[in-house]
């Protein structure tokens, strides 16, 4: 365990199994819906869980990358902007976003909503994690991993600092490393 960690939530195995489980629900839904998903994530955070479930979904699907930030000091407002966008237009596509977390759920809302305008015909979301104690906006992912306490995570693509993502675990963050 690294030095940071104080303790691991999520194991790597734990999140393997989820991957196939959650891979193995996506592949149903969509085949039974006959729509194949255009399969985005959102950087940095989702690279490690992209990388594994992909893995476990059986359809002929594509893959890209978005990359959203907050605008600075509106926090409360919620406004995005977008700094990395899709390869393609949306126009008629089902996206499924693939989230590393879901907090207070402002980030989702904005994204799917702006898919939404941009002409996306149906936007949904697969996070490995949820908090769900933190939510301040109306949005639930579809599938989610693994719903946690209200604790500061790191690793499997989470950060502190930019680092700490390449951890192969979900672990929380000692409390005298931010405080
Ligand atoms: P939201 O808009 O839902 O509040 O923000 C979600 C984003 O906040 C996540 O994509 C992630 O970047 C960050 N975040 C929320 N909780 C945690 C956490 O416990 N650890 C880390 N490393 N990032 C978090
Ligand atoms: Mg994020
Ligand atoms: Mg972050």
């Amino acid at each position: 365990m690294h030095e940071v960690v104080e303790k691991v939530l999520v194991s790597q195995d734990e999140i393997i199994h989820k991957c196939a489980e959650l891979g193995a629900k996506i592949t149903s839904d969509y085949k039974a819906l006959n729509e194949v998903p255009y399969v985005v994530g959102l950087l940095k955070g989702s690279v490690p869980f992209m990388a594994e479930i992909i893995k476990h979904i059986d359809l002929d699907i594509q893959i890209d990358f978005m990359d959203v930030s907050s605008y600075q000091g509106t926090k409360s407002v919620g406004d995005i902007r977008i700094d990395k966008d899709l390869d393609c237009s949306v126009q008629g596509l089902s996206i499924l976003l693939v989230e590393d977390i879901v907090d207070t759920g402002r980030t989702l809302k904005e994204v799917k909503r702006t898919l939404m305008n941009k002409g996306a015909k149906d936007v949904k979301v697969v996070s490995l994690l949820d908090k769900p104690d933190r939510r301040v906006v109306d949005i639930e992912a579809e599938y989610v991993g693994f719903a946690i306490p209200n604790e500061f995570v790191i690793g499997y693509g989470l950060d502190y600092d930019q680092k700490y993502r390449n951890l192969p675990y979900i672990g929380v963050l000692k409390r005298e490393i931010y405080e």
